[in-house]
């Protein structure tokens, strides 16, 4: 069924004609009904799959169609939570896409910003909200957003969201909102207590779930090469003068670890950037732009990133480092292999990262092609480094003046 003979606004199908939407995928084939129906909805599916338009298009439709008589002061119709500031933005760009030929008002709103405009915005009250929990609750409790009469909770990245870091806030936002309202779930990862905790809040949602048996996109090829720690620097220094016209997004464990990547590509001129906790909300948006836009080519990130972006034409993700928490590697390699797009993913496996390895391929429940590289392949990559061929000019240096030096001790 094409989104063209469906049961919503004109203007909705407009605009994703014009995105290029023609057939749902099949989590919004699952989820649209059953969430116009005014269903509560608990929806996992893969990462790259849809998930934004699959809640995006039923709940633009309802609140399109039952427009409020007017607006209170501070309104809310439909608040959308998740858990970084790059989502929020993106997941409101999409509902701005998918409403633009409706008089929906849809709001980002995360910290570290100037807060003026933001509360300016909710002066005239507004349709969709889309924030991460801090700037939120801030506002909240100066008293200018008003919850009573939110008819949607929504959860990207559901499982996250209801995770202890975030899980009291989320609490304390139930506490807030009425009774009567539509919750929707949407993840590409949930494990049993989550999914506990999900079921408490709400009482029988519909669940959806695509292809249950693995959690990774089948887009994704997905392999696992063994770096020693040392040497993973080298090896990623060949791997991107390799793939000198791709798009990459490089994971690694700590913000710390990503500037110190970032400085060791630098040095054999290489040119790439980082995004993590530790850089403003204006850097972080700067580098997305450009390498979304392909002016940058490749990005350090940690696990900040893992979740949810949406970045066109990422050929690669290689883990620099395997992640602590096993579900991330689900997240990190979603990040290729979007839409019909194909992807790669190498993760770099370390001796004392083994028992990540085991941890992860538990929680996919499935090995992972692990290559071994060659002894002779494994030196190639230390000896043919532009890092080692600096060391190397000053070894031929050395020898050169080492032998000057015997010249003169046997003429004398
Ligand atoms: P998820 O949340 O499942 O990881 P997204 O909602 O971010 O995935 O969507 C992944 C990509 O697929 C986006 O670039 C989006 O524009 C595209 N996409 C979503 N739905 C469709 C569709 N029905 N037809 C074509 N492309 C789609
Ligand atoms: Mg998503």
């Amino acid at each position: 069924m094409k989104f063209e003979e469906y049961r919503i606004s004109s203007d909705i199908k407009r605009s994703l004609a014009e995105k290029g939407f023609k057939k749902p995928t099949d989590i919004q084939y699952k989820a649209i009904p059953n969430i116009l129906k005014g269903e509560d909805v608990l929806a996992i599916a893969q990462t790259g799959t849809g998930k934004t338009a699959a809640f995006a298009i039923p709940v633009i439709n309802i609140l399109h169609s039952n427009p409020p008589s007017r607006f209170t002061k501070g309104s809310v119709r439909a608040l959308v939570m998740v858990p970084t500031h790059e989502l929020a933005q993106q997941i409101a760009e999409v509902f701005k896409e998918i409403a633009k030929y409706t008089k929906l008002r849809i709001l980002a709103l995360f910290g570290s910003t100037d807060q003026d405009p933001q509360i300016a915005a909710f002066q005239k009250g507004v349709d969709i909200l889309v924030t991460t929990p801090g700037r939120m609750f801030d506002l909240r409790s100066q008293g200018y957003i008003d919850f009573s009469g939110t008819e949607f909770l929504i959860l990207d990245e559901a499982d996250r969201m209801l995770d202890m870091g975030f899980y009291k806030d989320i609490e304390d936002v139930l506490r807030y909102l009425p009774k009567k309202r539509q919750t929707l779930y949407f993840s590409a990862t949930i494990d049993e207590k989550i999914k506990k905790l999900a079921y408490s809040i709400v009482k029988n949602p519909i669940r959806i779930q695509i292809s249950p048996d693995d959690p990774i996109s089948k887009n994704i090829s997905h392999s696992v090469v063994l770096v020693e720690m040392d040497d993973k620097r080298f090896f990623l220094e060949r791997f991107i003068n390799q793939n000198a016209d791709k798009k990459l997004v490089v994971f690694v464990r700590t913000k710390v670890r990503a500037d110190r990547v970032v400085a060791a590509m630098e040095r054999v001129g290489i040119k790439t950037e980082s995004i993590h906790s530790g850089k403003t909300h204006l850097e972080r948006k700067d580098t997305m732009r450009r390498l979304k836009s392909g002016e940058l080519m490749v990005l350090i990130a940690t696990d900040v990133s893992a979740r949810g972006v949406d970045i066109p034409n990422v050929d690669f993700v290689i883990n620099y480092d395997l992640p602590e928490e096993a579900e991330n590697y689900v997240h990190r390699i979603g990040r290729t292999g979007r839409g019909m797009q194909k992807g790669k993913a190498l993760s770099f496996c370390s001796t004392e990262e083994k028992p990540m390895l085991d941890a992860i391929e538990d929680y996919i429940g499935h090995s992972i092609a692990t290559q071994k590289l060659a002894d002779m392949d494994y030196q190639e990559t230390l000896i043919f480094s532009d890092a080692d061929q600096k060391t190397f000019k000053d070894v031929f240096k050395e020898i050169a003046e080492f032998e000057k030096l015997n010249l003169k001790k046997k003429k004398k």
